[in-house]
């Protein structure tokens, strides 16, 4: 209990140092404690304009153009090997495309929001690579502001050394709690006192992927915002019946580690989890279309589950999250029984919704696989990941954008929640 206790105040410690750090400390905390976590006006944050790579596979400079100097933390995490750039709140307006292609010690970077008043850069690397400088040069002689990032490599032994103590092996992830508090801010505020409890049972929606990880993308259409649309829409039908309280793990464009949407079912003690995502195919391997419903299970139902998991598990590598794992709880009989009844609840809901949903959507030919995806792992709450359909595909990203073939599909998902629901109580009040 104790040292749990003594990791929260790290957790704290953590917090507000990189908000400090980032030099909107204020900004990050009124966000996270106001009623609704969409941040300030947009056009209050800095610009960053432009991105490019320069040097080889033993130097590499990034250079960022600002329209103005901003504060920053640059750090190196492993396994894969990345870098890592916190910054305040950033309008991208980058060129379209920019990151893709790397360069030198850089294979890809991408950029987005990682909570409210945050921003990230992650670049996967080549392999491993130090920091060599890192710094913002004011305008200059003509040019704007500037972030530069100056990296070389190393081997193994030396980056490894080189890891910040809160990113070796033995530590939690910092950049992942002070998410994972920021998000449990936003989405359950503590009450001040206990009265008027809301005792509707809590349905959790987790639009898939969000900020600096995209998730697919096909025709200009990224996965992030497309599932994102999706489920605010389904939370707006659920909410409509007015039997369950909604929670959802985003609101907006902002990257949420897997381990953190999997704790705000639990600290919900939700009911139901609903996992919203849609897959892609990679270019040249063939064409698959229509819905599939997923449930976690230890070994995969078939080569194509297994590569969706993998995939999909890759999130938190995307968003520049430390891997390193945690100490894996002591076996206990207790969470095991709990697993097992969760699991029989899952394949019950993910039979419904097939049910529901094959009336009104096009559903791929095998539409229920199950695989280890980390986002279905509450010992305790039933949870399934819905694929949408493939962006890959013309007729599905067709569908994916429309309005009338979302509401169809909205209703069709709501109307499975409703019966899974209804038995759910049904059995809770024969028991009593
Ligand atoms: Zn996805």
């Amino acid at each position: 209990m104790a040292s749990r206790a003594n990791h929260r105040v790290l957790v704290g410690c953590t917090l507000l140092c990189a908000a400090a750090l980032l030099c909107s400390g204020v900004t990050i905390l009124a966000a996270a404690e106001g009623p609704s976590p969409s941040p300030v006006a947009t056009s209050n944050f800095p610009v960053a304009s432009d991105a490019r790579l320069a040097g080889d596979a033993r130097q590499t400079r990034f250079v960022l153009d600002l329209d103005r100097t901003v504060q920053f933390r640059a750090f190196t995490l492993a396994d894969p090997y990345r870098v890592v750039v916190d910054l305040p709140q950033v309008s991208f307006e980058l060129p379209a495309g920019v990151g893709i292609a790397g360069r030198g010690l850089v294979k890809a970077f991408r950029y987005g929001l990682v909570m409210p008043g945050g921003s990230r850069i992650v670049f996967d690397l080549t392999g491993p690579a130090r920091i060599a400088k890192s710094y913002v040069l004011p305008a200059a002689n003509g040019q704007p502001p500037r972030l530069v990032l100056e990296l070389e490599e190393v081997d193994r032994t030396s980056f490894v050394q080189s890891l910040a103590p809160e990113n070796r092996p033995e530590l939690k992830p910092a950049i992942a709690d002070a998410t994972g508090s920021i998000v449990a801010q936003v989405q359950a505020p503590a009450p001040l006192r206990p009265a008027a409890p809301d005792s509707r049972p809590v349905i959790v929606i987790d639009a898939g992927h969000g900020g600096v990880d995209n998730g697919t993308q096909a025709s200009g259409e990224s996965e992030k915002n497309l599932v994102l649309g999706f489920a605010l829409a389904l939370r707006d039908r659920i909410e409509k019946n007015g039997k369950y309280r909604v929670v959802m793990t985003r609101t907006d464009d902002t990257f949420i580690p897997l381990d953190d949407r999997v704790k705000i079912a639990r600290n919900q003690s939700a009911s139901l989890f609903v996992s919203i995502h849609a897959d892609a195919l990679p270019r040249g391997e063939g064409d698959a279309q229509g819905a599939t419903i997923y449930t976690l299970s230890d070994k995969a139902s078939d080569a194509e589950a297994e590569r969706l998991a993998e995939a999909e598990n890759k999130a938190d590598a995307i968003g520049g999250v430390n891997l390193t794992e945690e100490p894996t709880d002591v076996a206990d009989i207790l969470i095991d029984l709990a697993r097992r009844e969760t699991r029989t609840f899952s394949n019950r809901f993910a039979r419904l919704l097939m049910g529901e949903m094959r009336n009104t959507v096009r559903m791929y030919k095998h539409p229920l696989k199950s695989a280890g995806f980390k986002v279905l792992k509450a010992p305790d709450v039933p949870s399934v990941l819905v694929e949408l359909g493939y962006v890959s595909n013309k007729g599905d990203l067709e569908h994916l954008v429309s309005d009338s073939w979302r509401s169809r599909t909205v209703g069709s998902m709501a109307q499975a929640i409703d019966l899974f629901m209804a038995k759910r109580v049904a059995r809770a009040g024969a028991t009593n």
